[in-house]
């Protein structure tokens, strides 16, 4: 039985008056969530304070993204160890819009990975096709490939989580439909279980991406192979990202 996980992803928005009142949000709402994995992904200058913020609930922070490099000199980039001191749990790699807008490559985010996992960090590795990919029925070559890259059977599958996450339904309101979901989760987890065993690919998460809300959650979370979700725009408004967790623990144990 996989426990749901829900992430909220906040990219780059809130300044620290508004992450603090949409903290103060969700601990009204959710601050000790049952059957459910809860984390909060925000932005590299957030995290000390979300962390405070979070002192006393079941919710996790995250990170958005890290540099592979332990240290050194590589400016702008932050390294895994200083996102874990920095008191994350999580952290999100190969995000589309870092493989599309910032260009990260395969070879890259396995770098990642293997640091962010060396460093104790629980990854969740972002993978989905492009709108033209899908047209050409490329799909399942595309999610096969990222994976590929990325999850060799060196790595550790309990610091592991899969987002599959339609580019064309992030941030878009598209989203894809509980049967368009559920047939690509089906060939994510028989891939892993090609990679790691069936054993391990039975409890890995995989999380849906694309335009979850508060109206979509519920008939999503319910196919059989999607544990939850990670989440962009309506994570920003706590009550949204509440009805979303609430979802979530009602489709524990379907
Ligand atoms: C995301 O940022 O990973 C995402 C899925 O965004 P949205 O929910 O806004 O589509």
């Amino acid at each position: 039985m996989r426990t749901p996980f829900v992430a909220g992803n906040w990219k780059m928005h809130n300044d620290l008056a508004a992450a603090r009142d949409l903290m103060k949000g969700l601990r009204a709402e959710v601050a000790k969530p049952t059957g459910v994995d809860v984390a909060v992904c925000t932005p590299f200058t957030l995290l000390y304070p979300m962390g405070k913020e979070l002192d006393g609930t079941d919710i996790k922070l995250g990170a958005q993204n890290c540099y592979f490099e332990p240290k050194g000199a590589f400016t702008g980039e932050i390294s895994a160890d200083m996102l874990k001191a920095a008191g994350c749990t999580y952290v999100i790699i190969g995000h589309s819009e870092r493989r599309h807008v910032f260009g990260e490559t395969g070879e890259m985010l396995k770098k990642k990975v293997v640091a962010a996992q060396q460093a104790g960090l629980h990854v969740i590795y972002c993978i989905g096709e492009l709108l033209e990919e899908r047209e050409r029925g490329k799909t399942e070559t595309v999610v096969d490939q990222q994976m590929k890259e990325v999850l060799t059977p060196d790595l550790d599958t309990s610091l592991l989580t899969i987002a599959y996450e339609p580019v064309w339904a992030i941030g878009t309101g598209k989203t894809a439909t509980p049967d368009q979901a559920q047939a690509v989760h089906a060939f994510v987890r028989a891939k892993l279980s090609g990679i790691y065993g069936s054993d391990v690919a039975n409890s890995l998460r995989i999380q849906y991406g694309g335009s979850v809300k508060p109206g979509n959650a519920a008939e999503l979370f319910s196919c059989p192979d999607v544990d939850g979700g990670l989440v962009g725009g309506a994570c920003l408004v706590a009550g949204d990202f509440a009805a979303i967790i609430r979802a979530a623990q009602q489709s524990a144990g379907k």
